[in-house]
């Protein structure tokens, strides 16, 4: 368990990053807005759409990061921030500086990770395989 001192200055940063990404949403929108108003010229339809794509994209990643911002003041305020999910062990303070959000320790992340390279290696010595052939050819 973190201190009170230490949960409080994270509560802060948590709150900042959060009017912020909320602030950005509210901007977007209204720009949003104001493209699909001028959006009558087909020529331009096409690069209104794209443009519309990156925002969704933009916005989805922005979500995702808000949801887990909501999910660390619960955590706060629950008491339990800075505990790792996995093993209810400390998540490393230097850890937490660099990625307030994190739920899983340092050792339960890279087990999580290893995991995953570990599922993605029929896909990957595939593509080691084509790369290998090029360079010989
Ligand atoms: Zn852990």
């Amino acid at each position: 368990m973190m201190n009170q001192e230490q949960a409080m200055k994270f509560k802060k940063l948590f709150e900042d990053q959060k009017s912020a990404l909320l602030y950005s949403y509210k901007f977007m929108n209204e720009d949003f807005n104001l493209s699909s108003d001028e959006m009558s010229d087909e020529i331009d339809l096409s690069s209104a759409e794209l443009e519309q794509n990156m925002k969704m994209r933009l916005r989805n990643r922005e979500a995702l990061f808000l949801k887990k911002i909501d999910e660390a003041l619960e955590k706060i305020q629950a008491g339990t921030f800075g505990v790792c999910d996995c093993c209810d062990q400390n998540i490393e303070q230097s850890r937490l500086e660099v990625r307030p959000t994190a739920n899983l320790c340092l050792s339960c992340k890279e087990e999580e990770e290893m995991r995953e390279t570990r599922s993605a290696d029929g896909r990957k010595s595939k593509s080691i395989g084509i790369r290998a052939s090029l360079r010989i050819a």
